[in-house]
Protein backbone atom coordinates (compact mmCIF):
# COMPACT_ATOMS: atom_id res chain seq x y z
CA UNK A 1 0.00 0.00 0.00
CA UNK A 2 1.06 3.20 -1.15
CA UNK A 3 1.51 6.09 1.77
CA UNK A 4 1.53 8.93 -0.44
CA UNK A 5 -1.35 10.96 -1.86
CA UNK A 6 -2.77 11.45 -5.03
CA UNK A 7 -2.30 8.11 -6.17
CA UNK A 8 1.50 8.49 -6.11
CA UNK A 9 3.79 5.52 -5.66
CA UNK A 10 7.60 5.36 -4.84
CA UNK A 11 10.59 3.19 -7.11
CA UNK A 12 13.26 2.78 -4.66
CA UNK A 13 16.71 1.43 -5.90
CA UNK A 14 19.43 1.02 -2.85
CA UNK A 15 22.76 1.23 -3.26
CA UNK A 16 24.57 -0.61 0.04
CA UNK A 17 28.23 -0.66 0.92
CA UNK A 18 29.46 -3.49 3.16
CA UNK A 19 33.19 -3.36 4.97
CA UNK A 20 34.24 -7.17 4.23
CA UNK A 21 35.13 -9.32 7.11
CA UNK A 22 39.00 -9.63 6.33
CA UNK A 23 41.96 -9.48 8.54
CA UNK A 24 43.78 -7.19 6.60
CA UNK A 25 42.98 -4.38 4.11
CA UNK A 26 42.11 -4.79 0.63
CA UNK A 27 45.82 -3.96 -1.32
CA UNK A 28 47.99 -3.83 2.06
CA UNK A 29 48.83 -5.84 5.07
CA UNK A 30 46.93 -2.93 7.04
CA UNK A 31 44.90 -4.43 10.06
CA UNK A 32 41.13 -4.07 9.17
CA UNK A 33 40.00 -2.89 12.65
CA UNK A 34 36.95 -0.95 13.64
CA UNK A 35 37.91 1.54 16.75
CA UNK A 36 41.28 1.82 16.80
CA UNK A 37 43.72 5.03 17.55
CA UNK A 38 43.29 7.00 14.59
CA UNK A 39 45.92 6.48 12.08
CA UNK A 40 47.55 3.35 13.86
CA UNK A 41 46.80 1.12 10.88
CA UNK A 42 48.15 2.75 8.15
CA UNK A 43 51.31 2.67 5.74
CA UNK A 44 52.92 3.53 2.61
CA UNK A 45 49.83 1.78 0.34
CA UNK A 46 46.56 2.96 2.03
CA UNK A 47 48.13 6.64 2.84
CA UNK A 48 48.58 6.64 -1.27
CA UNK A 49 52.67 7.39 -1.38
CA UNK A 50 53.60 7.76 -4.54
CA UNK A 51 55.85 4.36 -5.33
CA UNK A 52 54.07 2.22 -3.78
CA UNK A 53 52.12 -0.98 -5.04
CA UNK A 54 48.88 -2.53 -4.25
CA UNK A 55 48.70 -6.60 -3.74
CA UNK A 56 45.26 -7.31 -4.01
CA UNK A 57 43.46 -9.12 -0.83
CA UNK A 58 42.55 -12.77 -1.58
CA UNK A 59 40.15 -12.70 0.98
CA UNK A 60 38.26 -10.03 0.31
CA UNK A 61 37.66 -11.37 -3.18
CA UNK A 62 36.63 -14.88 -1.84
CA UNK A 63 34.13 -13.26 0.38
CA UNK A 64 32.50 -10.83 -2.62
CA UNK A 65 32.22 -14.16 -4.30
CA UNK A 66 30.42 -15.89 -1.54
CA UNK A 67 28.48 -12.97 -1.16
CA UNK A 68 27.65 -12.80 -5.27
CA UNK A 69 26.73 -16.67 -4.91
CA UNK A 70 24.72 -16.13 -1.92
CA UNK A 71 22.83 -13.05 -3.82
CA UNK A 72 22.52 -15.78 -6.73
CA UNK A 73 24.57 -13.76 -8.96
CA UNK A 74 26.90 -14.80 -11.67
CA UNK A 75 30.65 -14.82 -11.02
CA UNK A 76 32.17 -13.11 -13.99
CA UNK A 77 35.78 -11.71 -15.03
CA UNK A 78 36.38 -8.28 -13.46
CA UNK A 79 38.79 -5.34 -13.85
CA UNK A 80 39.79 -2.73 -10.90
CA UNK A 81 39.62 0.58 -12.07
CA UNK A 82 40.35 4.06 -10.88
CA UNK A 83 37.81 6.27 -10.22
CA UNK A 84 39.52 9.64 -10.23
CA UNK A 85 38.28 12.95 -7.83
CA UNK A 86 39.59 14.64 -5.10
CA UNK A 87 38.86 14.10 -0.92
CA UNK A 88 40.96 14.84 1.68
CA UNK A 89 40.11 11.32 2.84
CA UNK A 90 41.40 10.14 -0.41
CA UNK A 91 44.75 10.56 -0.22
CA UNK A 92 45.71 8.95 -3.36
CA UNK A 93 42.92 11.54 -5.22
CA UNK A 94 41.45 8.24 -6.49
CA UNK A 95 39.25 5.25 -5.38
CA UNK A 96 39.99 1.57 -6.95
CA UNK A 97 36.62 0.37 -7.62
CA UNK A 98 35.22 -2.02 -10.13
CA UNK A 99 33.18 -0.12 -12.82
CA UNK A 100 32.42 -1.69 -16.65
CA UNK A 101 33.03 -5.16 -15.22
CA UNK A 102 32.01 -5.72 -11.73
CA UNK A 103 32.56 -9.21 -10.21
CA UNK A 104 29.19 -9.95 -9.97
CA UNK A 105 26.30 -9.10 -11.80
CA UNK A 106 22.34 -10.04 -12.27
CA UNK A 107 21.49 -11.65 -8.61
CA UNK A 108 18.42 -10.91 -6.68
CA UNK A 109 17.24 -11.06 -2.83
CA UNK A 110 14.00 -12.28 -1.83
CA UNK A 111 11.87 -10.13 1.00
CA UNK A 112 10.52 -12.40 3.68
CA UNK A 113 7.11 -11.34 2.14
CA UNK A 114 7.91 -13.23 -0.91
CA UNK A 115 8.60 -10.26 -3.60
CA UNK A 116 11.82 -10.79 -5.39
CA UNK A 117 14.11 -8.08 -5.84
CA UNK A 118 16.87 -7.89 -8.42
CA UNK A 119 20.28 -6.69 -7.95
CA UNK A 120 21.93 -5.14 -10.66
CA UNK A 121 25.54 -5.61 -9.79
CA UNK A 122 28.00 -6.22 -6.74
CA UNK A 123 31.37 -4.89 -7.02
CA UNK A 124 34.70 -4.85 -5.05
CA UNK A 125 36.00 -1.31 -3.97
CA UNK A 126 38.22 -0.11 -1.63
CA UNK A 127 36.78 2.46 1.48
CA UNK A 128 37.80 5.76 2.25
CA UNK A 129 39.28 7.20 5.33
CA UNK A 130 37.38 9.10 7.95
CA UNK A 131 36.73 12.80 8.36
CA UNK A 132 35.61 14.17 10.79
CA UNK A 133 34.46 18.31 10.78
CA UNK A 134 34.98 19.84 14.70
CA UNK A 135 32.99 22.88 15.46
CA UNK A 136 29.98 23.89 13.66
CA UNK A 137 27.40 21.06 14.14
CA UNK A 138 29.59 18.55 12.57
CA UNK A 139 28.72 19.73 9.38
CA UNK A 140 31.92 20.71 7.38
CA UNK A 141 30.81 24.32 6.33
CA UNK A 142 31.16 26.16 9.41
CA UNK A 143 33.57 23.91 11.17
CA UNK A 144 36.40 25.34 12.54
CA UNK A 145 38.77 22.48 11.75
CA UNK A 146 38.90 19.12 10.31
CA UNK A 147 40.29 15.86 11.43
CA UNK A 148 41.42 12.85 8.78
CA UNK A 149 41.54 9.38 10.10
CA UNK A 150 43.24 6.74 7.32
CA UNK A 151 42.31 3.55 9.66
CA UNK A 152 39.29 3.08 7.31
CA UNK A 153 41.73 3.70 4.11
CA UNK A 154 41.69 0.63 1.67
CA UNK A 155 39.45 -1.39 3.41
CA UNK A 156 37.30 -3.47 1.25
CA UNK A 157 34.15 -2.92 0.75
CA UNK A 158 31.27 -4.46 -1.76
CA UNK A 159 28.68 -2.86 -3.14
CA UNK A 160 25.74 -3.77 -3.71
CA UNK A 161 22.98 -2.20 -6.70
CA UNK A 162 19.64 -3.16 -6.50
CA UNK A 163 17.44 -2.42 -9.35
CA UNK A 164 14.70 -0.13 -8.99
CA UNK A 165 12.11 -3.14 -7.98
CA UNK A 166 11.15 -1.64 -4.17
CA UNK A 167 7.68 -0.01 -3.99
CA UNK A 168 7.62 1.22 -0.49
CA UNK A 169 10.13 2.23 2.45
CA UNK A 170 8.82 -0.87 4.32
CA UNK A 171 9.88 -3.04 1.50
CA UNK A 172 13.28 -1.11 1.93
CA UNK A 173 13.75 -1.81 5.02
CA UNK A 174 12.63 -5.29 4.79
CA UNK A 175 15.67 -5.19 1.82
CA UNK A 176 18.21 -3.61 3.85
CA UNK A 177 17.41 -5.60 6.99
CA UNK A 178 17.24 -9.33 4.92
CA UNK A 179 20.82 -7.91 3.12
CA UNK A 180 21.79 -7.40 6.29
CA UNK A 181 20.84 -11.08 7.70
CA UNK A 182 22.63 -12.37 4.63
CA UNK A 183 26.25 -10.19 5.26
CA UNK A 184 25.89 -11.94 8.71
CA UNK A 185 24.70 -15.29 7.83
CA UNK A 186 27.77 -15.86 5.28
CA UNK A 187 30.17 -14.22 7.26
CA UNK A 188 31.15 -11.83 4.35
CA UNK A 189 30.75 -8.49 7.33
CA UNK A 190 29.27 -7.75 10.68
CA UNK A 191 27.05 -5.61 9.17
CA UNK A 192 27.23 -3.02 11.77
CA UNK A 193 24.86 -0.13 10.59
CA UNK A 194 25.84 2.09 14.07
CA UNK A 195 29.64 1.36 13.22
CA UNK A 196 29.48 1.85 9.10
CA UNK A 197 30.22 -1.25 8.22
CA UNK A 198 26.72 -1.07 6.10
CA UNK A 199 25.85 2.40 4.66
CA UNK A 200 22.76 2.82 2.54
CA UNK A 201 22.30 5.02 -0.17
CA UNK A 202 18.41 5.57 -1.24
CA UNK A 203 17.72 6.55 -4.86
CA UNK A 204 13.95 7.59 -4.90
CA UNK A 205 11.40 8.84 -7.47
CA UNK A 206 7.67 9.11 -7.68
CA UNK A 207 4.86 8.26 -10.21
CA UNK A 208 1.62 7.46 -11.29
CA UNK A 209 0.82 3.38 -11.29
CA UNK A 210 2.34 1.94 -15.16
CA UNK A 211 3.66 5.63 -16.01
CA UNK A 212 7.42 5.70 -17.02
CA UNK A 213 9.80 5.93 -13.93
CA UNK A 214 9.81 9.79 -12.65
CA UNK A 215 13.24 11.75 -12.08
CA UNK A 216 15.53 10.03 -8.96
CA UNK A 217 17.16 11.87 -5.98
CA UNK A 218 19.38 9.39 -4.06
CA UNK A 219 19.97 10.19 -0.62
CA UNK A 220 23.40 9.26 0.89
CA UNK A 221 24.41 7.71 3.74
CA UNK A 222 21.70 5.74 5.78
CA UNK A 223 22.77 4.51 9.19
CA UNK A 224 19.96 3.22 10.76
CA UNK A 225 17.14 0.85 9.12
CA UNK A 226 15.12 3.13 10.51
CA UNK A 227 16.56 6.43 9.19
CA UNK A 228 15.94 4.57 5.98
CA UNK A 229 12.40 4.56 6.26
CA UNK A 230 12.04 7.75 7.44
CA UNK A 231 14.09 9.36 4.73
CA UNK A 232 12.73 7.87 2.12
CA UNK A 233 8.93 8.58 3.12
CA UNK A 234 10.00 12.42 3.54
CA UNK A 235 11.98 12.53 0.05
CA UNK A 236 8.97 10.63 -1.73
CA UNK A 237 6.26 13.60 -0.08
CA UNK A 238 8.52 16.24 -0.81
CA UNK A 239 8.37 14.95 -4.86
CA UNK A 240 4.96 14.58 -5.17
CA UNK A 241 4.35 18.15 -3.87
CA UNK A 242 6.86 19.60 -5.93
CA UNK A 243 5.33 17.78 -8.71
CA UNK A 244 1.65 18.72 -7.56
CA UNK A 245 2.04 22.19 -7.38
CA UNK A 246 3.51 22.29 -11.01
CA UNK A 247 7.06 22.18 -10.57
CA UNK A 248 10.09 19.42 -12.04
CA UNK A 249 11.69 16.79 -9.36
CA UNK A 250 15.59 17.60 -10.76
CA UNK A 251 17.65 14.95 -10.45
CA UNK A 252 20.05 15.63 -7.38
CA UNK A 253 22.50 13.82 -4.22
CA UNK A 254 20.76 14.62 -0.97
CA UNK A 255 21.49 14.13 2.94
CA UNK A 256 19.37 12.89 5.05
CA UNK A 257 19.74 15.51 8.78
CA UNK A 258 18.26 13.25 11.25
CA UNK A 259 17.48 16.40 13.78
CA UNK A 260 14.90 18.06 11.47
CA UNK A 261 13.56 15.46 9.86
CA UNK A 262 14.37 16.18 6.11
CA UNK A 263 16.37 15.67 2.88
CA UNK A 264 18.80 18.59 2.08
CA UNK A 265 20.50 19.22 -1.51
CA UNK A 266 24.26 18.42 -1.75
CA UNK A 267 24.72 18.69 -5.39
CA UNK A 268 22.28 18.56 -8.91
CA UNK A 269 23.05 16.29 -11.76
CA UNK A 270 24.63 19.25 -13.79
CA UNK A 271 27.13 19.43 -11.05
CA UNK A 272 27.80 15.39 -10.80
CA UNK A 273 31.64 14.87 -11.55
CA UNK A 274 33.43 13.15 -14.00
CA UNK A 275 35.28 10.06 -12.58
CA UNK A 276 37.36 9.74 -15.48
CA UNK A 277 37.65 5.90 -15.08
CA UNK A 278 40.23 3.95 -16.25
CA UNK A 279 41.43 0.20 -15.61
CA UNK A 280 43.26 0.20 -12.93
CA UNK A 281 47.10 -0.06 -14.37
CA UNK A 282 48.69 -1.73 -11.22
CA UNK A 283 46.57 -4.45 -10.95
CA UNK A 284 45.62 -7.45 -13.40
CA UNK A 285 42.41 -8.54 -14.43
CA UNK A 286 40.27 -11.25 -12.21
CA UNK A 287 39.36 -14.27 -13.66
CA UNK A 288 37.73 -16.33 -11.06
CA UNK A 289 37.94 -20.21 -12.04
CA UNK A 290 34.68 -22.50 -12.51
CA UNK A 291 36.40 -24.64 -9.61
CA UNK A 292 36.59 -21.78 -7.03
CA UNK A 293 33.01 -20.79 -7.46
CA UNK A 294 31.85 -24.37 -7.32
CA UNK A 295 34.32 -24.50 -4.09
CA UNK A 296 32.46 -21.60 -2.69
CA UNK A 297 29.06 -22.57 -3.68
CA UNK A 298 29.60 -25.85 -1.61
CA UNK A 299 30.61 -24.21 1.67
CA UNK A 300 27.66 -21.77 1.17
CA UNK A 301 25.73 -22.20 4.75
CA UNK A 302 22.06 -22.15 4.48
CA UNK A 303 20.77 -18.42 3.94
CA UNK A 304 18.03 -17.05 6.22
CA UNK A 305 15.40 -17.31 3.18
CA UNK A 306 15.72 -21.09 3.02
CA UNK A 307 15.76 -21.26 7.12
CA UNK A 308 12.83 -19.28 7.09
CA UNK A 309 10.52 -22.14 5.03
CA UNK A 310 12.48 -24.87 6.80
CA UNK A 311 11.07 -23.55 10.09
CA UNK A 312 7.75 -22.48 8.79
CA UNK A 313 7.54 -26.36 7.29
CA UNK A 314 8.48 -27.66 10.91
CA UNK A 315 5.75 -25.49 12.77
CA UNK A 316 3.35 -25.78 10.07
CA UNK A 317 2.89 -21.95 10.18
CA UNK A 318 2.83 -19.58 7.00
CA UNK A 319 6.38 -18.51 6.23
CA UNK A 320 5.28 -15.14 6.07
CA UNK A 321 4.48 -15.41 10.09
CA UNK A 322 6.37 -12.68 12.25
CA UNK A 323 7.53 -14.86 14.50
CA UNK A 324 9.38 -17.49 11.88
CA UNK A 325 11.45 -14.20 10.81
CA UNK A 326 12.21 -12.83 14.47
CA UNK A 327 13.08 -17.11 15.41
CA UNK A 328 15.39 -17.39 11.95
CA UNK A 329 16.66 -13.49 12.60
CA UNK A 330 17.48 -14.05 15.98
CA UNK A 331 19.41 -17.57 14.86
CA UNK A 332 16.92 -19.51 17.47
CA UNK A 333 15.37 -21.56 14.26
CA UNK A 334 17.93 -24.75 15.22
CA UNK A 335 16.13 -24.78 18.77
CA UNK A 336 12.65 -23.98 18.17
CA UNK A 337 12.75 -26.92 15.22
CA UNK A 338 14.71 -29.03 17.66
CA UNK A 339 11.76 -28.86 19.91
CA UNK A 340 8.96 -29.52 17.64
CA UNK A 341 10.54 -32.41 15.91
CA UNK A 342 10.41 -33.65 19.77
CA UNK A 343 6.47 -33.10 20.34
CA UNK A 344 7.00 -29.79 21.42
CA UNK A 345 3.28 -28.20 20.21
CA UNK A 346 4.50 -25.67 17.45
CA UNK A 347 2.55 -22.77 18.72
CA UNK A 348 3.77 -22.44 22.06
CA UNK A 349 7.43 -23.07 20.84
CA UNK A 350 7.27 -20.17 18.39
CA UNK A 351 5.53 -17.72 20.80
CA UNK A 352 7.71 -18.60 23.95
CA UNK A 353 10.91 -18.38 21.83
CA UNK A 354 10.04 -15.28 20.49
CA UNK A 355 8.65 -13.55 23.44
CA UNK A 356 11.19 -14.98 25.76
CA UNK A 357 13.87 -16.03 23.89
CA UNK A 358 14.17 -13.53 20.83
CA UNK A 359 16.05 -10.19 23.27
CA UNK A 360 18.14 -12.68 25.84
CA UNK A 361 19.29 -15.23 23.27
CA UNK A 362 19.21 -19.12 24.59
CA UNK A 363 22.94 -20.09 24.25
CA UNK A 364 23.09 -23.50 25.88
CA UNK A 365 19.61 -23.98 25.86
CA UNK A 366 19.10 -27.97 24.94
CA UNK A 367 16.08 -28.54 22.11
CA UNK A 368 15.07 -31.40 24.88
CA UNK A 369 14.61 -29.59 27.55
CA UNK A 370 12.58 -26.48 25.83
CA UNK A 371 10.09 -29.52 24.38
CA UNK A 372 9.53 -30.70 27.89
CA UNK A 373 9.41 -27.00 29.22
CA UNK A 374 6.71 -26.69 26.62
CA UNK A 375 4.92 -29.57 26.95
CA UNK A 376 4.97 -29.18 31.03
CA UNK A 377 3.27 -25.35 30.36
CA UNK A 378 1.10 -27.51 27.73
CA UNK A 379 0.08 -30.00 30.61
CA UNK A 380 -1.07 -27.65 32.76
CA UNK A 381 2.17 -28.52 34.73
CA UNK A 382 3.32 -24.69 35.14
CA UNK A 383 1.75 -21.58 34.05
CA UNK A 384 2.82 -19.38 32.04
CA UNK A 385 4.76 -16.99 34.44
CA UNK A 386 6.19 -20.14 35.93
CA UNK A 387 6.98 -21.23 32.72
CA UNK A 388 9.03 -18.04 31.63
CA UNK A 389 10.69 -18.55 34.74
CA UNK A 390 12.21 -21.30 34.22
CA UNK A 391 12.68 -20.81 30.73
CA UNK A 392 15.27 -17.35 31.94
CA UNK A 393 16.39 -20.37 34.63
CA UNK A 394 17.25 -22.51 32.01
CA UNK A 395 19.49 -20.23 29.46
CA UNK A 396 21.31 -19.26 32.96
CA UNK A 397 22.26 -23.06 33.85
CA UNK A 398 22.23 -26.55 32.33
CA UNK A 399 19.21 -28.28 34.27
CA UNK A 400 16.20 -29.77 33.25
CA UNK A 401 13.14 -27.85 33.35
CA UNK A 402 11.77 -30.42 35.83
CA UNK A 403 14.48 -29.92 38.28
CA UNK A 404 14.65 -26.28 37.95
CA UNK A 405 10.86 -26.09 38.37
CA UNK A 406 11.07 -28.50 41.91
CA UNK A 407 14.09 -25.82 43.18
CA UNK A 408 11.92 -23.04 42.32
CA UNK A 409 8.93 -24.95 44.20
CA UNK A 410 6.50 -24.68 41.21
CA UNK A 411 3.99 -27.39 42.09
CA UNK A 412 1.36 -27.72 40.10
CA UNK A 413 -1.43 -26.44 41.88
CA UNK A 414 -3.99 -29.30 42.14
CA UNK A 415 -6.90 -28.25 39.85
CA UNK A 416 -9.36 -29.52 42.58
CA UNK A 417 -7.45 -27.33 44.98
CA UNK A 418 -8.06 -24.46 42.88
CA UNK A 419 -12.02 -25.22 42.46
CA UNK A 420 -12.86 -25.18 46.73
CA UNK A 421 -10.46 -22.23 47.13
CA UNK A 422 -12.37 -20.47 44.21
CA UNK A 423 -15.49 -21.23 46.06
CA UNK A 424 -14.21 -20.23 49.17
CA UNK A 425 -13.32 -16.68 47.82
CA UNK A 426 -16.48 -16.27 46.15
CA UNK A 427 -18.78 -16.83 49.58
CA UNK A 428 -16.20 -14.42 51.57
CA UNK A 429 -16.74 -12.03 49.23
CA UNK A 430 -20.42 -11.89 48.09
CA UNK A 431 -20.29 -8.39 46.62
CA UNK A 432 -17.68 -8.53 44.57
CA UNK A 433 -18.86 -11.60 43.09
CA UNK A 434 -22.17 -10.05 42.38
CA UNK A 435 -20.57 -7.10 40.64
CA UNK A 436 -18.30 -9.70 38.70
CA UNK A 437 -21.35 -11.76 37.36
CA UNK A 438 -22.91 -8.09 36.79
CA UNK A 439 -19.91 -7.59 34.34
CA UNK A 440 -17.86 -5.37 36.49
CA UNK A 441 -14.63 -6.59 34.22
CA UNK A 442 -12.51 -5.06 37.43
CA UNK A 443 -13.34 -7.44 39.66
CA UNK A 444 -12.01 -10.44 37.09
CA UNK A 445 -8.33 -9.24 38.46
CA UNK A 446 -9.68 -8.83 42.12
CA UNK A 447 -10.50 -12.60 42.32
CA UNK A 448 -7.33 -13.90 40.03
CA UNK A 449 -4.90 -11.21 42.47
CA UNK A 450 -6.83 -13.29 45.69
CA UNK A 451 -6.19 -16.46 43.69
CA UNK A 452 -2.55 -15.87 43.34
CA UNK A 453 -1.78 -14.05 46.85
CA UNK A 454 -3.53 -17.56 48.34
CA UNK A 455 -1.03 -19.87 46.01
CA UNK A 456 1.88 -17.60 46.24
CA UNK A 457 1.10 -17.17 42.44
CA UNK A 458 1.81 -20.58 41.57
CA UNK A 459 -2.02 -21.32 39.79
CA UNK A 460 -2.55 -20.73 36.30
CA UNK A 461 -4.03 -17.42 35.96
CA UNK A 462 -6.16 -18.95 32.67
CA UNK A 463 -7.40 -21.73 35.22
CA UNK A 464 -8.49 -19.66 37.19
CA UNK A 465 -10.46 -17.61 34.86
CA UNK A 466 -12.31 -20.66 33.35
CA UNK A 467 -13.41 -21.75 36.71
CA UNK A 468 -14.59 -18.02 37.49
CA UNK A 469 -16.46 -18.42 33.98
CA UNK A 470 -17.86 -21.88 34.80
CA UNK A 471 -19.73 -20.32 38.41
CA UNK A 472 -20.80 -17.43 36.67
CA UNK A 473 -22.81 -19.97 34.67
P1 LIG B 1 24.13 5.52 -11.90
O1 LIG B 1 24.56 5.15 -13.28
O2 LIG B 1 24.00 6.96 -11.64
O3 LIG B 1 24.88 4.76 -10.85
P2 LIG B 1 22.06 3.56 -11.99
O4 LIG B 1 21.17 3.54 -13.16
O5 LIG B 1 23.16 2.56 -11.96
O6 LIG B 1 22.63 5.02 -11.82
O7 LIG B 1 21.21 3.40 -10.70
C1 LIG B 1 21.70 3.58 -9.42
C2 LIG B 1 20.60 3.16 -8.46
O8 LIG B 1 19.43 3.94 -8.70
C3 LIG B 1 20.17 1.71 -8.61
O9 LIG B 1 19.96 1.16 -7.32
C4 LIG B 1 18.85 1.82 -9.36
O10 LIG B 1 17.99 0.76 -9.00
C5 LIG B 1 18.30 3.12 -8.88
N1 LIG B 1 17.42 3.79 -9.83
C6 LIG B 1 17.61 3.97 -11.16
N2 LIG B 1 16.60 4.67 -11.69
C7 LIG B 1 15.73 4.97 -10.67
C8 LIG B 1 14.49 5.70 -10.59
N3 LIG B 1 13.94 6.28 -11.64
N4 LIG B 1 13.91 5.78 -9.37
C9 LIG B 1 14.46 5.22 -8.29
N5 LIG B 1 15.61 4.53 -8.33
C10 LIG B 1 16.26 4.41 -9.49
ZN1 LIG C 1 48.15 0.01 4.66
MG1 LIG D 1 25.12 2.60 -12.02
Amino acid sequence: MSSLPHGYEMVIGLEVHTELATVTKLFCGCPNQFGDEPNTNVCPVCLGLPGSMPVLNAKAIELAMRLGRALGCEVRPSVFARKNYFYPDMPKDYQVSQYDKPINVDGHLDLPDGTRIGIERAHVEEDTGKSTHMGGGGRIHDAGYSLVDYNRSGVPLVEIVSMPDLRTSEQAKAYAAELRAVLVATGVSDAKMEEGSMRVDANVSVRQPDAPFGTRCEIKNLNSIRSLGRAIEYEARRQVDLIESGERVQQQTRHWNEDDGRTHKLRSKEEAEDYRYFPEPDLVPLVPHDDSIAAIDDALPRLPAARRSDLAAAADVAVADERVAIVVDRGLDDLASGAISRGADAERTLTRVVNDLAMDGASGIDPVDLASLISMEAAGDLSSSQAKQVLAEMAESHRSPAAIAEALGFEAVDTSELESLVDRLIEANPDEWQRFCDGDGKMQGFFVGQVMRETKGQADGKVVNGLLQQRRG
